[in-house]
């Protein structure tokens, strides 16, 4: 039976061999003669594949020993409050752009700690673009300035970062992480959820800067703070161990691609295609801004609200899941994570082009 393409926005769509690989280690992981839920997280093997999976990361995104590289529960969302607690002084200066959703979560959260000075918004247009970040507001005071790399719900990306910022930067990367190369060194801090784009929920990737980890000053819980998981590599309690694994199994699967290169210039094929064909006739309409469009959630809408439900319910039927857009902007949504295949796209496409035909 084929399987379906899955345009989830998250969890979303893993490769399929890895899918396969974990299904064979699931009962019996190598010659331990447990699967790999049952093995101890301080046993040899895991700590085989914890290691490989930091070694994965760290070969995939080029990262330098300055950085330490974490695995935590909570999600994204928990970084919204760890990322302010760690690296601000209570009450302390913050900076955050407020570019959808997700940022607007984030600026939420840390207001509960911090002040927070949104320089850069672009919420009056629907967060229909990444907003424009004027680098002079950026303070010397603000301890550091927070971005969302690419935004989930609205389908717009950054493509391109303040370089010269006199602050460190701070970005969630949930649904963008690993698509494209990225200069890991622009960034004092990354986080990403890894149910889009690294494996499944319950473990969340953190790249810090380590003398960020140093700042802290207020008295926070131990499971909260960047310093317990650097010096535990992660093993100060029992880590999410399946979800380590997998992320290790899809890191592996990144390399075997090629690498970052690789995976951009399929990205960029996916993504470019799928615009084309939006672009092609008014029947399809993408609301963001050309320059801020998304390579990994690409949104449009259709002539009537009736016409996306009954497109959406045509695709299911057809073997395409995952294409009902966000609950709170409605329309269409394909999210094209890195495993989702240029072949799953272009079904998409021929799919659109026969819909069009029939209800035009
Ligand atoms: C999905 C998502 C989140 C929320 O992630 P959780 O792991 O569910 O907390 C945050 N930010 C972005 C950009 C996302 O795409």
């Amino acid at each position: 039976m084929m399987k379906v393409v899955n345009f989830n926005a998250g969890p979303a769509m893993l490769p399929k061999s890895v899918m396969e690989k974990a299904q064979q280690e699931f009962c019996a992981y190598g010659k331990s003669g447990c699967g790999i839920m049952e093995l101890s997280h301080r046993g040899t093997e895991f700590t085989e594949i914890i290691q490989k999976t930091e070694k994965n990361i760290r070969d995939i995104m080029k990262i330098g020993d300055e950085y330490a590289v974490c695995f935590i529960q909570g999600g994204a969302s928990l970084q919204f409050a760890m990322v302010p607690l760690n690296l601000a002084p209570v009450g302390g200066l913050t900076q955050y752009v407020d570019s959808g959703s997700w940022s607007s979560a984030a600026i939420k959260e840390a207001k509960n700690f911090v002040k927070v000075d949104v320089i850069a918004s672009s919420k009056e247009g629907k967060y229909d673009r990444i907003p424009d970040i004027d680098d002079a507001k950026i303070s010397q005071d603000a301890a550091y300035l927070h971005i969302t790399s690419n935004n989930t719900i609205y389908g717009t990306q950054y493509h391109s970062f303040p370089e010269s910022s006199p602050v460190p930067i701070v970005a969630d990367m949930s649904s963008d992480i690993m698509s494209r190369v990225v200069d890991v060194n622009n960034f004092g801090l990354i986080y990403a959820g890894a149910q889009k784009n690294l494996g499944p929920s319950g473990v969340t990737l953190v790249i810090i800067k380590k003398s960020l980890a140093e700042r802290l000053s207020a008295t926070i819980p131990t499971m909260l703070k960047y310093k317990t998981y650097i010096e535990h590599s992660s093993l100060y309690n029992t880590p999410p161990t399946f979800g380590i694994y997998m992320v290790g199994l899809v890191t592996d699967w990144i390399k075997e691609q090629g690498g970052l290169e690789a995976i951009e210039t399929v990205n960029d094929e996916k993504s470019e295609a799928l615009y084309e064909r939006i672009s092609a006739s008014d029947f399809y309409r993408n609301p963001v801004e050309p320059a801020s469009r998304s390579k990994m959630n690409v949104v449009f809408k259709l002539p009537s609200e009736e016409l996306e439900e009954k497109f959406v319910k045509e695709a299911k039927a057809k073997g395409m899941v995952g294409l009902k857009g966000h609950r709170s902007v409605g329309g269409i949504r394909a999210s094209i994570y890195n495993a989702v295949p240029l072949e799953g796209v272009e079904k998409l496409i021929d799919f659109m082009n026969e819909f069009e035909s029939a209800n035009s």
